[in-house]
């Protein structure tokens, strides 16, 4: 196969893994800088242009989209889709996990486990808002944040109301969630390719934070998932509509709470700690369902 990588960085862990896996299965991988794709939507055939070259031939391709570059990632993204490419996640779906209120309802409508999540707009409705997530201690998340930014714990009732007059104050979109103490300041990444998790690790918070980002410090370690945890992280990808993603899970006293569903997650992480050939199983993934011209929705959403 002829197999597209959209990322902006060739030398990223997760690209140079994603290429090396490809190559060696036999397919011929291409790396895209996303920004620099560019599209004619005019004309009755859809056509990418890269580096004054019409991209053609692609059987699938595989998005890497960053946080930052989500809406024009997804623009190009769909332009592939329209032109029969198969994509390993597609634009809606990446969409739809990328606005963490969106995500949180389409999860919450199909019954899957959540910390208790309120938003609130009026700074008017602060106080009833903290209430209703069942008071401090809580957490509150700037609704753009990655990697643990704009994450705080507040500990008291004030404390909440304060950073949350703050971030309303600088006009950032935020939620307001229960704050899971027993999850002890890990959490569970769940890697899902198709319908199962192929790989889990725990990351722990370092002392004294309560994220676990491996970008804030944390420490990754293999674990043992529950089939409850593993069915919860099967369902949140369906339910994003995402063929592979990074389900981030807290342990709570009941049960498995998703946190977050990631449509590009990293491979670094999960490979380095599981030493499993993610990457090769991503590939594989293709192998099974890349069939030119197959995509549901066709780019319309
Ligand atoms: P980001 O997407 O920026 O990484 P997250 O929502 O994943 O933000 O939060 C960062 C970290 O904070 C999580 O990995 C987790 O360890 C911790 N955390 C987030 N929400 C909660 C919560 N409701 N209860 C306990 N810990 C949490």
């Amino acid at each position: 196969m002829k197999i597209a990588v959209l990322s902006r960085n060739p030398r990223l862990y997760s690209t140079r893994r994603l290429v090396e896996a490809g190559q060696q299965r036999g397919h011929e991988m291409v790396v895209i800088d996303t920004l620099r794709a560019y599209m004619n939507i005019a004309s009755h055939k859809p056509q990418i242009h890269y580096r004054g070259q019409a991209l053609e031939g692609f059987d699938a391709v595989i998005p890497r989209i960053g946080a930052s570059v989500t809406f024009y990632g997804c623009a190009v993204l769909r332009q592939f889709e329209m032109m029969g490419v198969y994509p390993l996640n597609e634009s809606v779906a990446i969409s739809r996990s990328r606005d963490k209120l969106r995500a949180l309802q389409l999860l919450s409508r199909k019954g899957i486990g959540l910390p208790v999540t309120g938003f609130a707009h009026s700074p008017d409705d602060i106080p009833d808002l903290i209430q209703m997530v069942g008071g401090a201690p809580l957490v509150i998340k700037v609704l753009e944040g990655t990697q643990g930014m704009g994450v705080v714990l507040a500990e008291t009732s004030k404390a909440a109301e304060s950073v949350i007059e703050a971030f309303l104050g600088l006009k950032q979109d935020i939620m307001v969630q229960e704050y899971i103490q027993e999850a002890g300041g890990a959490d569970i990444r769940c890697f899902v390719v198709g319908d199962k998790v192929i790989a889990a690790m725990k990351r722990q918070a370092k002392a004294g934070e309560f994220r676990s980002n491996l970008h804030r410090g944390g420490s990754a370690s293999l674990i043992k998932i529950t089939p409850e945890e593993r069915m919860t992280a099967v369902r949140a990808a369906k339910v994003m509509g995402l063929n592979v993603a990074g389900v981030d899970i807290l342990r709570s006293n009941h049960g498995p709470l998703v946190m977050e569903v990631n449509s590009s997650p990293g491979l670094e992480g999960i490979e380095t700690t599981t030493a499993k050939d993610v990457a090769g199983m991503i590939i594989e993934h293709l192998e099974k369902n890349a069939e030119p011209g197959q995509t549901r929705t066709k780019g319309r959403g």
